[in-house]
């Protein structure tokens, strides 16, 4: 018998299921079947391209056809409102899939000019093998289909672990993807949390780790794989600086930013959380923004009414409530939020927060907050600022706000950052690609690059004498 653990909704406290947790007996033969799979029986890596791509556009159809069921689940185990679980979360996880179902027909390799008289060289893209999928709680669905849509679409096999905090979207994915026709072993879901994870990167079956979540695990990950020099791809935090320009219309900017800022109540790696604005508009700026934020409505996302829902877990409504309150020991003045609402006490929720009088050096403007804590920070110049936002270790993203376009392309060409957004909020799709510079990962998913990710290249030289 497996031991379990439990998983709770965040905006209620309800107990929503317990979960087996997978025991390194189950991972050896997870990793065992994936291996089968990859060339025995099925034979993923070998069914025609055409096959696989067939079996990826149907997963796309059934998450369709499931898109309620989906979008239910991930609001009771994440907390996000039903909204954006249904338009954002499940929805994107069905576009990946049919996205990279286009790809399966289109991996090539090329051919080379060698200088070798007689000798033909081409390349071929093979799949790295078995992929050790890790996923984080903020986004768990769509994340999930971030790495096993083009990871199987390359070829590769799979053992994918959401968070403990959010592993229901991911099993139920998976029932799917097994309707859809990927073959046994093809994928398999293992539940648990960071034992179950370390077990994978060290596991020597395992290939390649592909991991979304902290920077500091990531840390961990890097060191852990390099006995099997494992091929490793990391999607890690980022504090986004976002500069907003005094040719922008501030009411343009605020709605963009509060979007950016607190979907999924600033649980997203990308979440603007810096935001420098030119020094004349910045009061009118700040004013704009605390409006904005305090006519949010919090509650269950299972409301319509709800705009916010709850952060993940009581530990992270701590880390994040010990946030604000070192914006105020540092001397920043809170203009909006940062309080538990009396009304819900039994979620884990927290007004949007709001900061002004903020310098560079408190800890609000410099580590990641992963919640619905913003600060607002005044500039002057081009140059200034941006050396401001790239005064960071991360490096995932950036935002742009003028009405200037020469000013938009230099301040973007200045920022070290993997993805900039200019005059908008800020959505991922899946044919941009997705990384960060510095300590926010290495690599990138979606578009082209991911192909990169989850293929081998080999080189094949051949005599035509
Ligand atoms: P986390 O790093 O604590 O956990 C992420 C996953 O790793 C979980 O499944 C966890 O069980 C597992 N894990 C924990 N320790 C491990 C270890 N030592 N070895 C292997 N696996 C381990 O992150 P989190 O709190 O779930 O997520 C929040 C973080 O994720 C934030 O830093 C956020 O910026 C980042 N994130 C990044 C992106 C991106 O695309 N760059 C997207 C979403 C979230």
């Amino acid at each position: 018998m497996n031991s379990t653990f439990a998983t709770f909704n965040p905006a209620t406290g309800e107990h929503l299921a317990d979960v087996a947790l997978t025991s390194a007996n189950d991972l050896d033969n997870a990793v065992d079947a994936a291996t089968g799979a990859l060339e025995r029986g099925s034979g993923w890596r070998t069914m025609t391209p055409a096959a696989r791509a067939r079996v990826l556009w149907r997963i796309a159809e059934l998450i369709e056809t499931h898109a309620d069921e989906l979008a239910e689940l991930e609001t009771r185990d994440q907390g996000q409102p039903l909204g954006i679980a249904r338009h954002v979360s499940v929805a994107a996880t069905a576009e990946h899939f049919r996205y990279f179902a286009g790809w399966v027909t289109k991996i090539t390799g090329e051919t080379n000019p060698v200088s070798i008289p007689g000798v033909l060289n081409y390349t071929t893209r093979e799949p790295v093998g078995v992929c050790g999928l890790i996923t984080p709680w903020n986004f768990p669905l769509m994340i999930a289909a971030w790495k096993l849509a083009p990871a199987l679409a390359c070829g590769n096999t799979c053992v994918i672990k959401a968070a403990e905090q959010t592993p229901l979207t991911t099993m139920r994915l998976v029932g799917l993807m097994a309707e859809a026709g990927v073959p046994n072993g093809v994928v398999t879901v293992v539940s648990g949390g960071p034992e179950v994870g370390k077990a994978m990167v060290s596991h020597p079956g395992i290939a390649k780790i592909s991991f979304t979540g902290s920077t500091d695990v990531g840390r961990e990950i890097v060191r852990a794989s390099a006995d099997h020099f494992k091929r490793v791809s990391l999607e890690l935090g980022g504090k986004t600086p976002v500069i907003v320009f005094d040719d922008t219309p501030v009411t343009d900017a605020v709605a963009g930013i509060v979007q950016g800022a607190f979907l999924n109540s600033g649980q997203v790696c990308a979440a603007y959380s810096r935001i420098y604005v030119q020094r004349r508009i910045v009061d009118e700026f700040a004013d704009g923004l605390a409006a904005a934020v305090s006519a949010m409505r919090l509650g269950d996302g299972m409301s319509p009414e709800t705009d916010l829902g709850p952060l993940v877990s009581a530990d992270h409504l701590a880390r994040v409530e010990g946030y604000v309150r070192s914006g105020l020991e540092d001397g920043a003045t809170l203009v909006a939020g940062g309080q538990r609402p009396d009304h819900l006490s039994d979620g884990h929720f927290l007004t949007p927060a709001v900061f002004t009088d903020v310098t560079d050096t408190m800890r609000i403007a410099r580590e990641e907050v992963f919640g619905p804590v913003v600060a607002v920070l005044p500039f002057d110049d081009a140059d200034e600022v941006t050396a401001r936002a790239n005064d960071s270790r991360y490096g995932l993203s950036a935002s742009v706000w003028t009405r200037d376009v020469g000013r938009a392309h230099r301040t973007t060409a200045a920022l070290d950052a993997g993805t900039v957004w200019i005059n908008m909020p800020n959505p991922p799709d899946a044919a941009a690609p997705w990384g960060g510079f510095k300590s926010s990962g290495w690599g990138r998913e979606m578009g082209a690059a991911a192909i990169d990710l989850y293929t081998e290249t080999k080189s094949v030289m051949l005599s035509t004498r």
